[in-house]
C-alpha cells in the first residue's frame, strides 16, 4: 500500500503525537507523515526505502497486563520501555525503518495494532510482552509464532488469554477472507523462520525457556498480514527475572539480540530468501 493510499485510513491523532510531529529536535531522525496519516515512521537519514518493522508494546492504558512480583511495575511499562529501546537501537543502526503501535500509555485494540502493520505495508511485526506464571520459579524468554495448532496446552491457553477482547469479526473465517490459505501459510512459515532466527541470536546471551520457540493461534499475529511474532522477554512473576528486566544492561542485551534478528530477517527477505 502506498503512503498516499494509507492516508485514506485515518487514525485519530492524539495530542502527544501532534506534539511529537511538531518537535523540530526529532526532525533529523524521523520522517513525519502528514498529520492525516498519523503513523509516525522512525528512520535514520538515508534509510528511506528500507524495510519497515512495526514494534508493538503489549498492553497499555486501561490494560496494564501482568503485575511484577514486587508489585512495583506493570507489564505495560516493561513493554513500552523495551519497544522504545529497540526502536532507538534499530534507528541508530540504520538498516530498517520503525513504526510503533504505541509510544505512550494508551489502550489500543488488537485489531488496531495489527492494522498498523497492514496500513504501512510492514515487512515484520514484533509484539513485545513479559511472561507471568503461577509457578514463581518459571523463568526465561520465549518467542511465539503464529500457527493453527498450539505447541502445547499452555501455549493454547496463553493465546486464548491474549486474544480476549478481540472484536467479533476477529475469528478465523474473517482473517482467512483477508488472506488466502496459501498467503497465510507463507505468513506462518516466515514467522516461524524469524522466531528460529531470534532464538539463535538470543542463545547464550540471556536465559531462554527450555523450549523457547512456541506456536499458537494469536489474533494479533494473524491479522498483521506480515510475518509476526510475539516475544516474551522473561517472567515478571519471578524475582530474578524481574530484577534482570529492570536492569538497563540486561535489557540492552535482549534488545540487541532482537535488533540483530530483525536485521538478518529483513536482509534475507530482501535477497529473496525466506
Ligand atoms: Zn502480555
Amino acid at each position: 500500500m502506498t503512503l498516499a493510499a494509507s492516508a485514506a485510513v485515518l487514525l485519530v491523532l492524539g495530542a502527544a503525537r501532534s506534539r511529537a510531529a511538531a518537535d523540530p529536535e526529532h526532525a533529523s531522525l524521523s520522517v513525519v507523515l502528514p498529520a492525516a496519516a498519523a503513523d509516525r515512521i522512525y528512520a535514520a537519514p538515508g534509510a528511506e526505502g528500507r524495510p519497515l518493522v512495526v514494534l508493538d508494546a503489549g498492553h497499555g492504558g486501561s490494560d496494564p497486563g501482568a503485575t511484577s512480583v514486587s508489585k512495583e511495575v506493570s507489564e505495560k511499562q516493561f513493554t513500552l520501555a523495551f519497544a522504545r529501546d529497540l526502536r532507538d537501537v534499530l534507528v541508530e543502526r540504520g538498516r530498517v525503518r520503525v513504526a510503533m503501535t504505541r509510544d505512550d500509555d494508551r489502550y489500543i485494540s488488537l485489531d488496531d495494532r495489527a492494522a498498523v502493520a497492514r496500513r504501512l505495508g510492514a515487512g515484520l511485526f514484533v509484539s513485545l510482552h513479559m511472561d507471568s506464571a503461577a509457578n514463581p520459579l518459571a523463568r526465561g524468554a520465549s518467542v511465539y509464532s503464529l500457527s493453527d495448532v498450539a505447541s502445547d496446552e499452555e501455549a493454547a491457553r496463553f493465546a486464548a488469554a491474549q486474544n480476549r477482547g478481540a472484536t467479533a469479526e476477529s475469528d478465523q473465517s474473517s482473517a482467512q477472507a483477508m488472506l488466502s490459505d496459501l498467503a497465510m501459510r507463507d505468513q506462518m512459515d516466515a514467522s516461524a523462520a524469524f522466531a528460529t532466527r531470534l532464538v539463535g541470536k538470543s542463545a547464550g546471551r540471556f536465559e531462554l525457556r527450555p523450549q523457547p520457540h512456541q506456536f499458537a493461534a494469536f489474533h494479533v499475529l494473524r491479522r498483521a498480514g506480515t510475518p509476526a511474532v510475539l516475544f516474551e522477554a522473561g517472567y515478571i512473576s519471578n524475582t530474578d527475572d524481574e530484577a534482570l528486566l529492570r536492569d538497563p544492561a540486561h535489557r540492552k542485551a535482549i534488545v540487541l539480540a532482537l535488533a540483530q534478528a530483525i536485521e538478518a530477517d529483513v536482509a534475507a527477505h530482501s535477497r529473496g530468501q525466506s
